[in-house]
């Protein structure tokens, strides 16, 4: 898989290794771990879907290119919108310094607890929340990066970016058409990157 990830561009030795340190297949239904290395996004329960791996290791390259991460002790603290079984959230334990991730379907975020607890990443935090509303007590984050799209992006999310901090999100823009969006904060305001055309499950606010 890992291979497979350099060949296609991943770049970022931090990455890289990253993705080759988390087995995969521990966070997937039994069923289908003999697919849990393809690049290929599988089901988790509650019409949710793990990310595909490309999907994963690209957007936090995208991540580690913030103003801030390249400051010594690189990339500190980022928020996750979305947990959803825990994968994305074990990757970001292993490039940034402390990880907040959170999910706002219950059930979930418990299958994530149960994933992430023998792994023992002590700089991981799951909560459960809308994340609509960010977490304003991990505030700022050198990064935040969301597993879910919306139509807009969410002021709070704005709010809590560091200066030199970067926004990684899937957004529906121009004809319903999801696409990967970047957003720089900068001492003078926000700039913003449109990228790639992406499939994420919806942003939904409010928890359940
Ligand atoms: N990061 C996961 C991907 C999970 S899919 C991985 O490693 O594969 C996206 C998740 O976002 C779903 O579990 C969904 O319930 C969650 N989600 C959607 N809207 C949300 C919100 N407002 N707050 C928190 N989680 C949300």
């Amino acid at each position: 898989m890992v291979q497979r990830l350099a060949a296609s561009g991943i770049q970022s030795q931090a990455v890289l290794s990253a993705m080759g340190g988390v087995e995969r297949h521990l966070f997937v239904d039994s069923a289908l771990v003999n697919q849990a290395y393809e690049d290929t996004s599988l089901p988790i329960g509650l019409q949710q879907t793990i990310s595909k791996p490309s999907v994963v290791a690209r957007m936090i390259e995208l991540l580690e290119g913030a103003e801030c991460a390249r400051a010594p002790g690189g990339l500190g603290r980022v928020l996750e919108i979305g947990t959803g079984c825990g994968y994305q959230a074990a990757v970001l334990g292993r490039v940034a310094r402390e990880v907040y991730s959170i999910e706002r379907l219950r059930g979930l975020h418990e299958k994530a607890r149960n994933n992430l607890r023998p792994l023992r990443l002590r700089n991981v935090h799951l909560l459960f929340g809308d994340g609509m509303q960010g977490y304003a007590q991990g505030a700022p984050y050198a990064g935040i990066i969301a597993a879910a799209g919306g139509d807009a992006v969410p002021q709070a999310w704005l709010d809590q970016l560091a200066v030199g901090g970067r926004l990684v999100a899937p957004m529906v823009r121009n004809a319903g058409q999801q696409v990967l969006l970047v957003i720089d904060k900068t001492l003078h305001g926000f700039t913003e990157s449109v990228l790639e055309a992406v499939h994420f499950v919806p942003l939904k606010s409010g928890i359940a």
